[in-house]
């Protein structure tokens, strides 16, 4: 992020790092390991940590598995050999003029004698083992040099930053001090507040008192106080949010530049029958995104659109309307689903929702392609309803492959993205970029903290179904270890006898030899036996197309009364009378991908149960399976997965594109990215 930032590229920032004093080739060598190539990389590596060198502690004041900074002369030093001179440990004794401190490495290293020789001073920081005698193994040391620039390294809050081999905390901090010294001046502000004389002052509002960036390098490389150091992250971060806003504002306007929209709003006619039909009332949530959506339509530039809605909100009626209106409009459609499974379900929905309406729907993915000839219209020019062909628009289901492998849709009015998350952002572009200009609604069920939302879908509108339909039955989670299995199956084959069918999910396919995780295919024959005389189906994604497709109606038509799957089951999959789903080594998955699965019951009237089974005995995995008992709420749970296991992992490791920042923190800086937004926004 840091090379491309707000200082062009004429900027003496932007001078590679060997012009500080001290870099050398084999410095800069070292220095690129750490991704350190420029001035301002150096200026912006940020320190690991701080050690107070204001006041030391005394040796004599060391507690016992307290970390602390002490700092102190060697009186003696030496290798300890053991076992028959087999072992060597290094030791060390230092004095502060309080108390004596010894301490020991337990790899003696040839360099060790010469570095700590008898008379020496150091700085050591460690965590002491015990107090006879006052002990600390391998500690961070740093040496005190009777030199000209010794008030850098101690009397001070002195920064330690990440480290290579070869580059030590003391050499580290020269460099950054040299920088710092030589370069201060040319650090600009980046952006000026609108409004504002021209000159570099800091952002007003909730910003208003942080300091010029200037400022900021220096005080999260030598701070003051130790409060210096979250200001000056907060400046810095803030800086990375204006990029990447002004990044993605840039990004839509080249869009809006180039993109002209297709009249797609529709007159009605097929929405009111299929409404009518339907067979429910749309929530009031439903009304309202489809009122955006439809304004989108109608307006002058392609909708580029996010829908979110937690699992169950009845995101594919909403769908349904939005293709409706391209639909009357006399445009063809594009439905993606990120599985085969999900494309046929999708098809089979709409099939029955849209032949009354005399609309076509074809399917279209890996495995099966409909033959779509006799429906081609000519590539007509694209905003003469006159000559369009009304009569032939068609909704096109398939997985990604609809778009990617080389079917060419002709007349395309919008195209429908279900589950996000699952494509990934790269994908997503390439659709963006496809140079004709459909609508696009992208729908997710992961729902994503806001502060991810405004950097990962900066450039997308936003909707969301916030409201579930009535009539829902509750459903319950329970977190159990495995010693409780035989209770919990007796619990399901109760709930089977009453007509019910269940969900059981394991984490593997096969069995890949880790000790207690589960896989669907070596299970199958114990489990099926244990449930006899109930039928258990089989389902993950080595299966075939055919394979699976025959499976899920099976389950679908109650003929299989237990489906044991892998998370493959995860999106979209629709049986109402499913109201069982039990995972094996729940430690295994995310909490939004738990939740995902959870969604596949509780769609039904009956009364459903989620059992999460897990030994795992790490107190944060059940504090984080326990989230799940406590709230069915998806953006608590997203905002719990994402302050735990970071956005990478919430979002699936599909996806690309993720920001890198050095300040900026996705759980904390919500009020940063909205000011970013803000100030990009002014710039105009
Ligand atoms: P998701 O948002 O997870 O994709 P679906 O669109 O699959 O949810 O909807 C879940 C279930 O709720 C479906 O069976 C659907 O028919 C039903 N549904 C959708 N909207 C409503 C509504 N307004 N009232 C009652 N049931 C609805
Ligand atoms: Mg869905």
């Amino acid at each position: 992020m840091a090379a491309e930032s707000a200082n062009q590229i004429a900027s003496p920032l932007a001078q590679p790092v060997t012009v500080v004093w001290g870099v050398g080739l084999e410095r800069a060598k070292l220095l690129a390991r750490l991704n350190i190539f420029t001035v301002e990389d150096l200026l912006l590596h940020k320190p690991r940590r701080y050690e107070d060198r204001r006041k030391f502690l005394s040796i004599r004041d060391l507690r016992v598995k307290e970390t602390a900074t002490v700092r102190g002369k060697i009186v003696a030093a030496g290798i300890k050999r053991w076992k028959k001179g087999t072992r060597a440990m290094f030791e060390c004794v230092f004095d502060d003029g309080t108390a004596l401190l010894h301490c020991r490495w337990w790899q003696a290293q040839p360099w060790m004698e010469d570095y700590f020789a008898v008379g020496r001073e150091f700085v050591v920081f460690g965590k002491a083992e015990s107090l006879r005698p006052r002990t600390i193994d391998h500690p961070e040391t740093e040496l005190v040099e009777p030199e000209d620039d010794e008030f850098i390294h101690v009397n001070r809050i002195a920064p330690i930053h990440p480290l290579t081999e070869g580059l030590t905390a003391r050499v580290m901090r020269t460099l950054v001090w040299r920088a710092l010294e030589k370069f201060e001046a040319e650090i600009g502000e980046p952006f000026v507040v609108p409004g504002g004389s021209g000159k570099a002052e800091p952002p007003k509002g909730g910003t208003a008192n942080l300091p010029s960036r200037a400022n900021a390098v220096r005080m999260i490389q030598f701070p003051e106080e130790f409060s210096d150091v979250e200001i000056a992250r907060r400046r810095l971060a803030l800086d990375e949010f204006v990029v990447l806003q002004r990044q993605i504002r840039e990004r839509r306007k080249k869009f809006e530049a180039n993109a002209q929209a297709l009249p797609a709003g529709g007159d009605n006619r097929l929405i009111k029958p299929f409404l009518a039909a339907l067979g429910f009332k749309l929530t009031d949530a439903q009304t309202r995104v489809l009122r955006e959506i439809r304004a989108d339509m109608r307006g002058e530039h392609p909708m580029r659109r996010l829908l979110q809605g937690d699992v169950g909100s009845g995101k594919t009626a909403v769908a349904a309307c939005a293709a409706l209106m391209a639909l009357e409009s006399g445009f063809n459609v594009a439905l993606m689903a990120p599985t085969e499974i999900l494309a046929e379900q999708h098809f089979r929905n709409f099939e029955k929702w849209f032949q009354p309406l005399e609309v076509k729907v074809e399917l279209q993915t890996g495995s099966k392609k409909t033959s779509n000839a006799e429906y081609r219209t000519p590539n007509i020019e694209r905003d003469s309803r006159a000559t369009r062909n009304t009569q032939h628009a068609t909704l096109f289901i398939g997985t990604h492959a609809l778009l990617t492998g080389g079917f060419d849709i002709p007349n395309l009015g919008l195209v429908v993205i279900d589950e996000q998350h699952k494509f990934g952002v790269a994908q997503r572009e390439q659709l963006v970029r496809k140079g004709k200009y459909p609508h696009l609604l992208v729908m997710t069920a992961t729902p994503i903290p806001r502060t991810l939302g405004l950097t990962l879908y900066g450039e997308l509108d936003f909707s969301a179904i916030d409201e579930l339909p009535p009539g829902r039955g509750k459903v319950k989670t329970l977190v159990r270890a495995a010693d409780k299995l035989p209770k919990v199956w007796a619990f399901v084959r109760e709930k089977l006898a009453a007509g019910r069918q269940a969900y059981v999910v394991y984490p593997r396919v096969e069995d890949t030899g880790e000790s207690g995780i589960k896989a669907v295919t070596k299970e199958f024959a114990n489990l099926t036996k244990l449930l006899a005389p109930y039928r258990v189906a089989l389902l993950h994604g080595r299966l075939s197309s055919r394979e699976k497709e025959q499976v899920m109606a099976e389950f679908r038509s109650g003929k299989a009364h237990v489906l044991l799957a892998t998370s493959l089951i995860e999106v979209g999959v629709d049986v109402p009378n499913a109201t069982l789903m039990l995972i094996e080594n729940a430690e295994m998955f995310g909490l939004a991908q738990l939740h995902q699965l959870r969604g596949r019951i509780g769609r039904g009237a009956h009364e459903s149960f989620c059992v999460l089974i897990s030994d795992a005995s790490d107190p944060a995995t059940r504090v984080r399976l326990k989230v799940l008992e406590q709230t069915t709420d998806g953006f608590k749970i997203a905002e719990e997965d994402l302050k735990l296991r970071g956005p990478g992992e919430l979002l699936g490791r599909e996806q690309s594109g993720m920001p890198n920042f050095r300040f900026g923190n996705l759980v904390e800086d919500l009020d940063l990215i909205r000011q970013a937004r803000g100030i990009v926004t002014d710039m105009g």
